[in-house]
């Protein structure tokens, strides 16, 4: 009994501390907060960076490897900011690229809302096939954001669901310039039930 206990209690992922954190490939902020907030006037009305997290939308990569992007790039489909999540999780490694409280450009139709975590992998197949070392961490990040900033089990979204840009599915979903649905995988049906689970086991 007590082995089975200590087994269930070391198989439940820690919650991700801050102080561990990777803030190494930061986006500089004093670019990138006028940059996101003129980019948020014009896709939801709102002319500001400040963001007040009311749900969490995970991703893969689509990429085996760190994706500099959303550390360099400076503009995406020919307007700026460039792309960056909050956060990428690779293996045990978190990177914050942004704090929480920043809006990043990661989802079309909720970086008004969400906070935006990406994990590094191919494809749902690759991500399952990483030895869970991944998810387990974004599980771990993903409970500690819902205690610190009062979101619920419900508001963790895939991309795949912010992608229908239906309001039923996320209710949060807005976009001024291009209202209409888009192609969007991520993280994969597979992935996104296992985090979910692990993510159950924090509370
Ligand atoms: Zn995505």
């Amino acid at each position: 009994m007590k082995k089975f206990l200590f087994c269930l209690l070391a198989c439940i992922p820690a919650a991700a501390d801050p102080s561990t954190w990777d803030t190494s490939r930061a986006r500089p902020l004093g670019a990138w907060k006028p940059a996101i907030a003129e980019y948020s006037r014009r896709h939801y009305g709102e002319p500001q960076w400040q963001l007040q997290p009311k749900c969490i939308v995970l991703h893969y990569t689509a990429g085996r490897e760190f994706p500099w992007n959303l550390v360099n790039s400076a503009d995406f489909a020919g307007e700026s900011p460039g792309l960056a999540s909050h956060f990428v999780v690779d293996g045990a490694r978190i990177y914050q690229l942004l704090p929480p409280e920043v809006r990043s450009r990661s989802a079309y139709g909720i970086n008004h809302r969400a906070i935006n975590i990406e994990m590094v992998g191919a494809d749902a197949q690759d991500l399952m096939a990483r030895g869970k070392g991944t998810m387990d961490t974004a599980a771990g990040l993903v409970a500690d954001l819902m205690a610190r900033y009062k979101i619920p089990l419900q508001e963790i979204y895939s991309h795949q669901q912010v992608a229908l840009m239906d309001t039923d599915e996320v209710p949060w979903v807005l976009d001024r310039i291009n209202p209409e649905p888009y192609h969007k995988i991520d993280p994969g049906v597979e992935p996104m039930r296992y985090i979910l689970s692990r993510v159950r086991q924090h509370q």
